[in-house]
């Protein structure tokens, strides 16, 4: 069952579409990853989703109901922790959990002091003296405190030191756990390879793929560096087969996952002296994308 259904969402701000006919579902019980560099789309579809901003084209549904008429009963089900949150300055952390949490209408104290310890956040300061990564962690304390059925992440970790990442890693296959939704935008790929069951992919207010990780790595490319006995003469002739260089005593090359059988087979009635190979990874499938994109505006490569 999709617990959000997005069709054909367009959002134009002006004359400048942010979002170009939109299709994403986001299936009960599963963590859907949205990844796209800045400026992609990926905060608008969820404001969209939020209600925050209206569509000015197509269909958005949260739970069966309407974005935008039926925000209000649908926030009641939803936690949603934004990438760069701003608190109340003079309220403590502790206090703006507290506040979060009793707008939910729950209140699960074991829970708050498990998340506080977990995070290692100290809640007695006032929110004004929090770094970043302090303030994003109030905002996931709260979100992963409150008894939802659909948490919205959008970069919920750029603040975040490598160890509370992981912290933040295990939240969210806890909730998952629960049976509860997660819709995890980010641009961390390994953050997304771990956590997520399938994936969209968004460039320039187009999703331009979806699917399961197994599904996009069948259009991925293992890296392969082979030794052969006799020279493989007819390497450039063959499908799937990219970047051919030669190193040292052999070759270097790239092999679409899909061909992978049958280029082992043909090479290796060249005799295999030596064989190394890299998995493929949803990172080269996404630089593949970005490839003749502005080198500037994806944050990908450099950010983990
Ligand atoms: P992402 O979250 O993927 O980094 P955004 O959804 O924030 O991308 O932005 C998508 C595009 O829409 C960007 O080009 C951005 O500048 C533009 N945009 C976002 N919000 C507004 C707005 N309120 N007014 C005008 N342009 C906007
Ligand atoms: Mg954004």
């Amino acid at each position: 069952m999709s617990l959000v259904k997005v069709t054909n969402l367009s959002k134009k701000f002006g004359k400048f579409t942010a979002l170009d006919g939109v299709n994403l579902e986001v299936n009960s019980g599963e963590i859907f990853g949205f990844i796209g560099p800045n400026g992609a789309g990926k905060s608008t579809t969820i404001r969209v989703l939020l209600g925050i901003l209206k569509a000015s084209e197509g269909n958005v549904m949260i739970f069966g109901k309407d974005a935008w008429n039926d925000a209000v009963e649908i926030h009641k089900r939803v936690a949603y922790v934004p990438g760069d949150v701003n608190l109340w300055p003079n309220l403590t952390g502790g206090e703006v959990i507290d506040l979060f949490v009793k707008l939910r209408g729950t209140n699960n104290k074991s829970r708050r002091e498990e998340l506080i310890k977990r995070f290692d956040l100290d809640p007695t300061k006032k929110c004004r003296t929090y770094s970043k990564g302090n303030r994003q962690k109030v905002a996931l304390i709260a979100a992963f405190c409150s008894d939802a059925d659909l948490y919205i992440l959008d970069e919920p970790t750029s603040g975040l030191d490598p160890l509370m990442e992981n912290v933040f890693q295990e939240c969210v296959l806890e909730v998952k756990k629960a049976g509860k939704s997660v819709l995890l935008s980010s641009h961390i790929l390994s953050e997304v390879e771990k956590l997520c069951d399938r994936v969209g992919i968004i460039r320039e207010g187009r999703i331009i793929e979806t699917g399961t990780l197994k599904e996009l790595r069948h259009l991925t490319r293992t890296q392969v560096f082979v030794e052969t006995r006799k020279p493989i003469l007819d390497l450039n002739q063959m499908k799937g087969i990219h970047e051919i260089a030669e190193k040292d005593q052999g070759v270097n090359f790239q092999v679409d996952t899909e061909e992978m059988e049958h280029v082992m087979k043909h090479i290796s009635q060249y005799g295999i002296m030596k064989l190394e190979s890299a998995p493929p990874t949803l990172e080269d499938l996404f630089m593949r994308h970005y490839e003749g994109s502005e080198k500037t505006d994806t944050g990908v490569g450099g950010a983990n």
